[in-house]
């Protein structure tokens, strides 16, 4: 099963994607992630891919892709969920040709509550869960001892623009996917744990559905 998750920055993907690891198994694609590791690796693509994020827009669809396409090659599972792609309609239609999509979950928040979130987002970079500032007492993860530090792209600007790009870029894709019959929406502004079990009941309709 390929589950696809949409949302605004700070609309919980990676928060949900946790608690979706405790039920279910799947490899997990985040593009905003695999494009970090790179950034980590420290090489010129790395150096390239950490401006464009820094500055809030999209990374080139052919880097994404050939990044996407590395995971891919090196996994042996039958499920997956993307968080952070596809990006927009050109994404979705070369995602067509990789994959099939079966569940498509949109995380509803308003762009207010979506900034306090970022403003104030801890992502562990070591197993790269996210806190809230508001909630830890330090900047150790409480899951496995690393340090807790604010993402590079988190600025007010960076944060501004990829705002911007979200609702010209992706917004476009519910309907998209509406259109499709594979589109759930679910209240973003709620605890992890009442986002995820609608999630979880969603996916278990789908399957009983196949
Ligand atoms: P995210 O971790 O999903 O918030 O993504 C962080 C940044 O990585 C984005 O602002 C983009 O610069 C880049 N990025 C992530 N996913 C994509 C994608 N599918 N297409 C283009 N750029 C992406």
């Amino acid at each position: 099963m390929n589950i696809v998750l949409l949302g605004i920055q700070g609309s919980g993907k990676g928060t949900l994607v946790a608690s979706l690891e405790k039920e279910l198994e799947f490899d997990l694609i985040s593009t905003g992630q695999l494009l970090r590791d790179e950034v980590a690796t420290g090489s010129a693509l790395g150096r390239h891919i950490k401006e464009v994020q820094t500055s809030g827009n999209l990374v080139e669809l052919d880097t994404v892709l050939k990044t996407i396409q590395k995971k891919l090659k090196t996994s042996k599972s039958k499920n997956y969920v993307f968080d952070g792609f596809p990006r927009n309609l050109e994404q979705a239609k070369e995602m067509e040709k990789i994959c099939d999509v079966d569940l498509v979950v949109c995380l509803n928040l308003t762009q207010e509550v979506a900034l306090k979130r970022l403003l104030n987002r801890l992502t562990c970079s070591k197993c790269g869960n996210v806190f809230s500032k508001l909630r830890v007492k330090s900047n150790v993860c409480p899951i496995c001892k690393g340090k807790l530090e604010q993402r590079y792209d988190d600025t007010p600007e960076g944060i501004a623009k990829r705002f911007e790009e979200y609702f010209r870029q992706t917004h476009p894709l519910i309907e998209f996917y509406k259109a499709k019959h594979l589109l759930i929406e679910v209240d973003a502004n709620r605890s992890p744990e009442e986002v995820a079990e609608d999630v979880l009941r969603a996916i278990n309709e789908r399957n009983n559905k196949k």
